[in-house]
């Protein structure tokens, strides 16, 4: 095992505290959580306590003003355990930071302790059932009319959309412009004409409530625009890299995890009178498995030190998003062969993993915009 270098010893009494956090409090209620298509909303006020949500807020709103291996030990260990169920990365590595990073004063005010109290979850609603890949195609529309803006249309498949009671929505606000009409608005979910619509039913991350939301009329103060109108796609842009980074250490961490609970298993498991450790076919499958995850971690961790010197940039970002996602499908497709038909129930964890982990290529921006992103800075 390559040492690792990007975390320090408190990073690692961290993870100690993080891991029995999870283990009591997450691992033993996990399952029924799949069944009732969420966390328990509890588990969020509990992480609020423990200082397990948006380490990186600054002290003067509150927060613990931490580097962003915290938010990456947090990712790591809820990967490690596969509770997928837990917005929590969503949340403190993904929404949270526009606030941080384009919310006024008056906004972080309001808003930050409230997210890293637990009282407020945070969703950010950029995709509709018209336009996913495409974002400068969005058709919700965000019109000023006084002091206010009026909010219409629809959003789906998102994150935290249940919990949420607040949504970063991405939205028109000059709907006959592409890129340049896009704006980003802070929406309470009590807002008047603002519904959540069903909690969606996924192949997998079944503990993890995923929605759509509808805007009919919604009236959204001003002040509730975040940064400058127009801004919106240039802030998603600068925002992608760390949100592709979480997904690339999530996967890295889970790999790890469900590598380690297959070589227990073909240890333990016998077939022709020995373990299925001692055919030649396990042995090189691990082997390939572990050199190319390896690799992995030392790319990944390379991204973080990156990250760390606010020196990752989008094209590297996607290399690991891309890498790492696709790498751990693969991992754990072969580790669900290697178990056999336990592999494909749900009570083993590398069944759950091998479901959860398809969407990885899908979300934060699919692996085929990964490549077109890598393509344009080598062809640019
Ligand atoms: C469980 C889950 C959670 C999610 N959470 C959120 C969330 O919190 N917030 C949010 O806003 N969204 C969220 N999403 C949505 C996700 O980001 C989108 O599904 C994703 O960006 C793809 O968009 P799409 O589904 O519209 O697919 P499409 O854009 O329709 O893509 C369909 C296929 O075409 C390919 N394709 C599209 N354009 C190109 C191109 N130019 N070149 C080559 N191939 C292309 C895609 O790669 C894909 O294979 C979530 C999705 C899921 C499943």
């Amino acid at each position: 095992m390559i040492p690792r270098t990007v975390f320090n010893e408190e990073h690692e009494q961290f993870r100690d505290t993080v891991r029995k956090f999870l283990e009591k409090e997450a691992l033993p209620f996990h399952a029924q959580w799949e069944k009732d298509g969420q966390v328990d909303r509890g588990l969020w006020k509990k992480a609020g306590e423990m200082g397990f949500l948006c380490p990186q807020v600054p002290e003067e709103y509150g927060g613990l003003n931490l580097d962003f291996g915290y938010n990456a030990v947090i990712d790591e260990e809820i990967s490690r355990f596969n509770l997928t169920g837990i917005g929590w990365g969503l949340h403190s590595d993904i929404a949270v930071p526009y606030i941080i990073n384009y919310g006024s004063e008056a906004q972080k005010r309001k808003y930050l302790p409230q997210c890293i109290s637990g009282d407020m979850v945070t969703a950010i609603a950029m995709t509709e059932p018209g336009a996913g890949s495409d974002l400068q195609g969005v058709r919700t529309t965000a019109i000023k009319n006084g002091d206010h803006y009026v909010l219409n249309g629809s959003k789906t498949f998102i994150t935290n959309g249940q919990h949420a009671n607040l949504v970063i929505v991405v939205a028109k606000t000059n709907p006959g412009e592409g890129a340049s009409g896009v704006s980003l608005l802070l929406v309470e979910a009590d807002s008047p004409g603002f519904k959540k619509g069903t909690n969606l039913e996924k192949v997998g991350m079944k503990a993890q409530d995923t929605s759509e939301l509808f805007f009919d009329d919604v009236k959204v103060p001003a002040e509730n625009l975040l940064g400058a109108e127009g801004q919106g796609f240039i802030y998603l842009m600068q925002e992608l890299p760390q949100e592709r980074l979480s997904v690339a250490i999530g996967a890295t961490a889970n790999a790890e995890a469900a590598l380690s609970w297959t070589v227990d298993y073909v240890r333990e498991r016998k077939a022709f009178g020995k373990p299925v450790s001692a055919f030649q076919n396990t042995q090189f499958k691990l082997a390939e498995l572990a050199a190319e995850l390896a690799a992995m971690r030392v790319f990944v961790d390379r991204c973080l030190e990156l990250h760390y010197a606010h020196k990752l940039d989008v094209a590297t970002a996607a290399k690991a998003k891309l890498l790492a996602t696709d790498f751990q499908c693969k991992l754990l497709d072969e580790c669900v062969q290697l178990h056999g038909g336990y592999g494909y129930m749900w009570e083993y964890p590398i069944a759950r993993a091998w479901a959860d982990a398809r969407v990885q290529r899908i979300y934060a921006g699919t692996n085929e915009i990964m490549k077109l992103i890598i393509s344009r800075e080598l062809l640019q």
